[in-house]
């Protein structure tokens, strides 16, 4: 009887407990290949990623720069031509990482300028900031500075520049459209918002905050009746406001990045950026308080340059 049970449990065992260890290490297995594949796979996906982000632009070694005033072309080599702008650009005294990242913005812009055609025929950039792209003589950026830090700043230009060497920034293999600004205010805008057109896939809002500290962050205008009046006429001849009505200035739409869209000024309907324009703001993103006659505008963020700039081209604040 007793041998009896124990085939009975050798049986149990046989017909069980085998299968059971054996499916389970077959799963492991399984479970193994699929996760190492997947693994594979990504590497793979970050492989083909990198490589297409590696852009060669060494066909564009050197570049024709026009020098607006005197209407001369000069060839330079791009890595030189880039001392010279990140220097114009952004004050040498600004953190390295800072001076890193306009060199390869800087970098960028050149070689979307001469990829997508500029404006100019015999050149591909020019030296005019309104028009292209800031730029000023190594002799008058070392001229402008105290002597004895003439050399200490001059390096760290070049720090900046030559670690960045051979860095733009891509969107689908192909240099982007690289705008930029002085302080974002904590958001960036879509340029669709401020010149129209189809806008670009990159460049969306986003929060940028850490600004709070940049001594420029935030702005304040100030304006008597009569000094908004005599400004808007300029534009609007036949613009009509009663002060003493309520309402008659009022902020009536806004932007994703909460900028201002559109501004009621009594019988006219003003864009921000117009507004911005007008009134010389720094950013269209402000706000507008009225107190003892007086119109205020506080604004944060600022734009690189004035938007009222014909050919200005660059700026998303
Ligand atoms: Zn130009």
């Amino acid at each position: 009887m007793r041998k009896f049970f124990l085939y009975i449990i050798l049986i149990v065992f046989i017909c069980f407990c085998i299968p059971i260890i054996f499916a389970n290490a077959f799963s492991n297995t399984t479970e193994k290949i699929a996760s190492e594949q997947v693994i594979e796979k990504q590497n793979k996906q970050i492989k083909d990623e990198n490589e297409k982000n590696i852009y060669n632009y060494g066909k564009y070694s050197e570049i024709k720069l026009l020098h607006a005033k005197t209407n001369k072309v000069e060839s330079v080599k791009l890595d030189e031509y880039l001392l010279n702008v990140v220097s114009a650009e952004m004050p040498a005294t600004y953190e390295e990482e800072a001076l890193k990242a306009q060199a390869v913005v800087a970098r960028t812009y050149t070689i979307y300028k001469i990829e997508n055609g500029g404006k100019h025929k015999n050149a591909d950039i020019c030296d005019d900031s309104t028009c292209c792209q800031a730029w000023i003589s190594k002799e008058d950026r070392l001229n402008k500075w105290k002597e004895d830090v003439r050399d200490k700043n001059w390096k760290k230009i070049e720090q900046a520049v030559n670690s960045t060497k051979g860095e733009i920034i891509t969107y689908d293999g192909k240099p982007i459209n690289a705008f930029f600004h002085a302080s974002s205010g904590g958001f960036t805008e879509k340029p669709i918002n401020v010149w129209g057109g189809s806008g670009y896939p990159y460049l969306q809002v986003v929060e940028t905050s850490g600004e709070e500290g940049y001594s420029q962050y935030s702005s304040k205008a100030e304006f008597s009746e009569k000094e908004l009046l005599e400004k808007l006429k300029q534009k609007y001849s036949d613009i009509k406001i009663n002060f003493e009505k309520k309402d008659e200035i009022k902020i009536t739409e806004y932007t994703d990045s909460n900028r201002v869209r559109t501004v009621k000024f009594g019988n006219k309907n003003l864009s921000g950026v117009e507004t911005r324009t007008i009134l010389g703001l720094r950013s269209t993103n402000f706000k507008i308080t009225q107190e003892d006659g007086k119109i205020k505008f506080s604004v944060i963020g600022y734009g690189h340059r004035s938007w009222n700039e014909p050919n200005r081209s660059r700026c998303t604040s």
